[in-house]
């Protein structure tokens, strides 16, 4: 078969039941072609996979992705208030495929690292030289009592695009002018740490515009946020009296949520919302759990230098779901991470020593159209953990041609980004 024509799911199916058949009593990979399975195609198995093949075409790589669509998180927060419409977070496999990647349109069931063996949720397996995680969050359902998956459906989350953000959209829409939108804010690690502050800075958009009398209530788990001077700066210049915050010291900890009364609960009162939005605590996504690669905070420990999972041999874990010190769970992070990682599994399989990462990654805010901020960063391992070797913030005074142009800056960014993973 043409290696470079993307997969028919006959040729999928085949291809999985070929591996599995051939490797199973004892897996070899001296001779041929190495086998590198990427599980999850977000930001940072989809570039890590795309990479592998770029930079050894002779690589055999599957990709395993249950959906056909890939739903972006980065401006998602702008669907939510009607500045953009979900089909622009939206993009497909095709392009990794035509590069050469095997996409298999399934969930990953269970990993077993001694046979080196993926089962996926229809019962075929896969067998790998190297595994690459790369599935992202879990919304930890057990962490905040009364917040489940059945609680979700009424005070959604939205940290994960699609029917959860339309969800919030639709909320906010039938909302009366007058009422109260709280954000319940977890404590760190989380997915995107300013973003509910940019979902905060949104919707106040949204309010000022559509329902004056309205209010945005943040209640927060930690004391200090990211960019925080200049996320207050902007909503003391654009939102004045609209968006309070309690933070942590001020009793801002969500203990607990009614979904039946919308009431959030914390130690030192009670808030009946409008709408709510309650941003969980989160792990990394389940597989990587059921492949032995979490440790008891619910991430996965890694080599810096090449991403090889601490606890299990011959995975790697990129993106958010792995703790990768200072660098923030971001796109451009696991984008990076997604890339680095293929030149070390690449180094290592031609028995070469990986060469030491320098992840850079930027982060944009934007609190109103036409207005945002930045955050960026160089990551080196130091110490076994990333270390922030340089960084850089937008200015907080600055005039609001900057502000106009980091905007601009910020759709490129995510242009760029979409077109490099998936375009
Ligand atoms: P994901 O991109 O979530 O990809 C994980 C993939 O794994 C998914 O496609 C999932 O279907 C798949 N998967 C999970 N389990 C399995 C399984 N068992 N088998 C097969 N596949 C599986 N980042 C930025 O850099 N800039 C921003 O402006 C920004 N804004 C954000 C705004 C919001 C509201 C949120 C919530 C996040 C934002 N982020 C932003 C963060 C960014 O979305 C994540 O950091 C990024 O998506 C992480 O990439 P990932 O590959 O680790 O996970």
């Amino acid at each position: 078969m043409d290696a470079t024509r993307p997969m028919t799911r006959r040729d999928v199916a085949r291809g999985i039941a070929a591996s599995a058949v051939a490797a199973l009593p004892c897996p070899s990979f001296a001779q041929g072609a190495a086998r590198i399975v990427v599980i999850g195609g977000g930001f940072g198995g989809a570039s890590c996979a795309r990479a592998l093949r770029k930079l050894d075409p002779k690589l055999q790589v599957s990709l395993i992705e249950p959906n056909q669509t890939f739903t972006a998180c980065p401006f998602s927060n702008e669907v939510i208030v009607g500045m953009r419409e979900l089909p622009a977070q939206q993009f497909n496999y095709d392009k990794i495929a035509a590069a050469g990647v095997t996409v298999i349109p399934q969930a990953a069931a269970k990993v077993d690292p001694e046979k080196r063996i993926v089962t996926l949720a229809d019962g075929n397996s896969l067998v790998y030289e190297r595994l690459v995680l790369s599935p992202g969050i879990d919304l930890r359902f057990d962490a905040l009592p009364g917040y489940d998956e059945a609680a979700s459906a009424k005070m959604p989350h939205a940290w994960k695009a699609g029917e959860q953000t339309l969800m919030l959209r639709r909320q906010l829409e039938a909302m009366e002018d007058g009422g109260t939108v709280v954000i319940a804010v977890p404590a760190a690690p989380l997915r995107c740490p300013p973003a509910p502050y940019e979902r905060a800075s949104l919707i106040a958009h949204y309010l000022k515009t559509r329902k004056p009398r309205s209010k945005v209530l943040i209640l927060d788990a930690k004391d200090g946020f990211s960019q925080q001077r200049l996320f207050e700066a902007a909503w003391k210049e654009l939102y004045p009296g609209m968006i309070e915050r309690i933070a942590l010291s001020q009793g801002g900890r969500v203990t607990s949520v009614d979904p039946a009364t919308s009431t959030i609960i914390t130690d030192f009162g009670n808030y009946v919302a409008n709408v709510a939005s309650v941003i969980p605590p989160q792990k990394a996504g389940r597989i990587a759990e059921l492949a032995g690669a979490a440790d008891n905070t619910g991430w996965c420990p890694i080599d810096p230098t090449n991403f090889a999972s601490k606890l299990v041999p011959n995975i790697h874990v990129i993106g958010d779901a792995c703790i990768a010190g200072q660098i923030p769970k971001a796109a451009s992070a696991a984008s990076a991470q997604g890339k680095a990682c293929a030149a070390g599994i690449v180094a290592m399989i031609s028995g070469k020593a990986p060469e030491t990462p320098r992840l850079s990654g930027a982060c944009y805010n934007t609190v109103a159209p036409g207005y945002a901020f930045s955050l960026s960063g160089v990551y080196q391992p130091k110490d076994g953990q990333f270390v922030e070797a340089e960084g850089a913030t937008s200015p907080v005074n600055a005039p609001r041609e900057t502000r106009q142009r980091e905007a601009e800056s910020a759709e490129n960014w995510f242009k760029t980004i979409t077109v490099e993973t998936f375009g």
